[in-house]
């Protein structure tokens, strides 16, 4: 498959250019889209060998499920059973970054929800998924438009680095706002858990109801098998900045002293050859995945990185750090 690059409006999606891209959903196909978080990898939620082509296109393990997208709220009732929590969270938040994982109903195939009674669902906000939902009439399993692993893709060249003749279609519609991917919330009626940080911050959340969150005991993984993952990495080694000064001894940094790169808010603790920083941790979230894109193609030999604090954004930037410098799962 050859993959084309369209280029559309965001603010004003061109109604042919989205139409164009349903079809080809609607024909069991793969288009990547943006979203306000990251640039997602869709097919016919609903079509079972469709959703097998995301796997195979991005090499995902086939026991982690995926997010299964809408452009209208009633919509939700056709996929999943909703109670009164869920209802509240879509009422405050939707369309945003907030995934709701939920009772799937029948219509739902195994492989969407990677053989789970569960399916997450989430409206984006962005008027050109949204248009491609509405037009596809069909909702839209969409994972990050990544090869499985790797840092996910925040503008469509990315995309094309790791998906060109993988899928049919890219729409182009710049950088994406948010930069990092949904939270996750496992919604029941009295309690909801944190499966994953993400681009809503939990204080935020909160203000809605309490949020639980797992400690590593109770971890999060086995409620979200996604999680269980090596995952956000790029093929340089990313090393993180500790207080207690570990990452002076990490043998990536010493056999690449002469050539380290930097990702961060601070100034770098040693001389770099490439480094990128932030001026805010809202800015540190939308210029993550690029940044660790950015070093690979600069060939620097290890990538130092800072952790921000854990407040606000600050939570789902440290977690995809920690899981970029992490060697194993
Ligand atoms: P991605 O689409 O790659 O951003 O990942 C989607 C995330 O949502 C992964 O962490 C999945 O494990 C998680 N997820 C999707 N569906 C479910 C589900 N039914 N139950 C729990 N977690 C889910
Ligand atoms: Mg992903």
């Amino acid at each position: 498959m050859r993959t084309r690059l369209i280029k559309v409006d965001k603010w004003n999606p061109e109604e042919k250019l989205l139409e164009e891209a349903a079809k080809i959903v609607k024909g069991g196909g793969l288009v990547a889209f943006p979203t306000e978080t990251v640039y997602g990898l869709g097919a016919n939620a609903l079509d079972e060998n469709a959703v097998l082509s995301i796997f195979r296109a991005k090499n995902r393990p086939v026991d982690n499920p995926l997010i299964v997208h809408v452009s209208r709220m009633e919509d939700v009732h056709q996929l999943a059973h909703l109670n009164e929590m869920a209802l509240k969270f879509m009422e405050r938040f939707w369309p945003g970054p907030v995934t709701l994982v939920l009772p799937a109903k029948g219509v739902v195939p195994k492989v969407t929800t990677g053989g789970l009674e569960t399916v997450a669902v989430r409206m984006p906000n962005h008027p050109v998924a949204l248009g491609l939902i509405d037009k596809a009439q069909v909702p839209i399993a969409a994972p990050s438009a990544n090869r499985s692993g790797r840092p996910s893709p925040t503008d469509a060249e990315a995309v094309m680095e790791d998906m060109k003749n993988r899928v049919d279609v890219i729409l182009d519609s710049g950088p994406t706002d948010v930069g990092v991917e949904s939270t996750v919330l496992y919604v029941r009626n009295k309690e909801v858990v944190l499966l994953r940080h993400g681009g809503c911050p939990l204080e935020v959340l909160e203000e809605v109801a309490p949020v639980l969150v797992p400690t590593k005991d109770n971890s999060s993984a086995k409620h979200s098998p996604g999680t269980r993952y090596r995952h956000y990495a790029p093929s340089v080694p990313v090393v993180i900045i500790d207080e207690v000064g570990r990452w002076k001894e990490h043998p990536a940094y010493l056999n690449n002293i002469s050539n380290v790169g930097f990702v961060g808010l601070s100034a770098p603790p040693v001389e770099t050859k490439e480094e990128i920083r932030f001026d805010s941790v809202v800015h540190y979230g939308r210029g993550l995945f690029a940044a660790l894109r950015a070093m690979e193609r600069w060939s620097v030999g290890v990538i130092l990185v800072e952790l921000p604090s854990e407040s606000g954004i600050g939570a789902a930037v440290r977690d995809r750090l920690i899981r970029a410098a992490s060697e194993w799962e």
